[in-house]
């Protein structure tokens, strides 16, 4: 175990700005110019674009069902298997540990639109998309990150964040390989791993530019988030993201049934089994918080 002071001094070293700079840019390269030059001078298997599909749909759901709705606004309840099952699937996804993604997140809703606003969407759309991945001022969210300190599986995953970071890129290689050897493996790792992580990066991060810039805001306009179903096509259901705005510990994103929200139809699905519980909802009519 660690203590306070010890967790908030690995808070603040996970991942240096320099370093965030260079996997950005390895990632970015690599996916916008390695992929498509693998595809066309040696091509890509089903194998290959099974495993894309299914990494795309495991780590983001990681980020939106286990990182943003489980850990950041504690939508509902789980038991800790389920939970690491969730971290480590969004841990995948290459956005950092869920303790630094999470407190990050909680500064975006208690200071949207103002400076202490880690993606300020006022500062416009590169900002708020990538831009403030390279700013110092994400470094200044200890107290947003005290709750979440509390809880032994999140800095569990902080700890092995790296370790299980590689597994994931890792995973793909190996299914590859095991297909068709090195050649295979390697094609795998570029469509799934670096072409895969490249994809949930740039849907996750259209929630903070596009969400915020573009859209209708039919439950409140207090800040600048929106809601856009087109958005919620690539992002599991977070496109909704006026009404998580207005109503942020609701476990669902898209309230109607009708909304495309696969987030909450896999938390609904966990209670339907019994690992998932204390669903929380807002009734909109009444702006009131209530357990399922
Ligand atoms: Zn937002
Ligand atoms: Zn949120």
């Amino acid at each position: 175990m660690t203590t306070p002071a010890e967790s908030a001094i690995r808070l603040n070293r996970t991942f240096p700005v320099y370093v965030t700079m260079f996997l950005f840019g390895i990632v970015t390269l690599s996916a916008l110019v390695g992929v498509p030059a693998y595809g066309m001078l040696v091509g890509y298997t089903w194998v290959d674009w099974t495993m894309f599909g299914l990494l795309y749909v495991i780590t983001g759901l990681g980020i939106t069902v286990g990182y943003h709705r489980l850990i950041s606004h504690r939508s509902f309840v789980c038991p800790n298997w389920v939970k690491i099952a969730f971290l480590i699937a969004g841990g995948w996804a290459l956005q950092n540990s869920a303790l630094k993604w999470a407190a990050d997140h909680i500064r975006h809703h208690a200071a949207c639109d103002q400076d202490a606003d880690p993606y300020n969407a006022q500062r416009g759309f590169w900002h708020s998309h990538c831009g403030w991945l390279f700013s110092d001022e994400r470094y200044s969210d200890e107290k947003y990150a005290t709750r979440l300190k509390q809880d032994p599986v999140i800095m569990w995953q902080h700890r092995y964040y790296v370790p299980i970071v590689l597994s994931g890129l890792a995973l793909p290689f190996l299914i590859g390989f095991s297909h068709g050897g090195w050649m295979e493996g390697f094609g795998c790792f570029m469509l799934a791993g670096v072409g895969r992580t490249f994809a949930v990066l740039n849907s996750t991060f259209c929630i903070n530019s596009v969400c915020h810039l573009w859209g209708n805001q039919p439950h409140s306009q207090a800040d600048s988030s929106r809601d856009s179903w087109l958005v919620s096509l690539l992002t599991f259901g977070e496109g909704y993201h006026n009404y998580h705005h207005t109503y942020q510990s609701d476990y669902r994103n898209g309230p109607r049934w009708y909304n495309f929200d696969p987030s909450k139809w896999l938390i609904f699905t966990l209670w339907l089994f019994g690992l998932a519980w204390s669903l929380r909802t807002a009734s909109a009519a009444e702006g009131k918080i209530s357990n399922l």
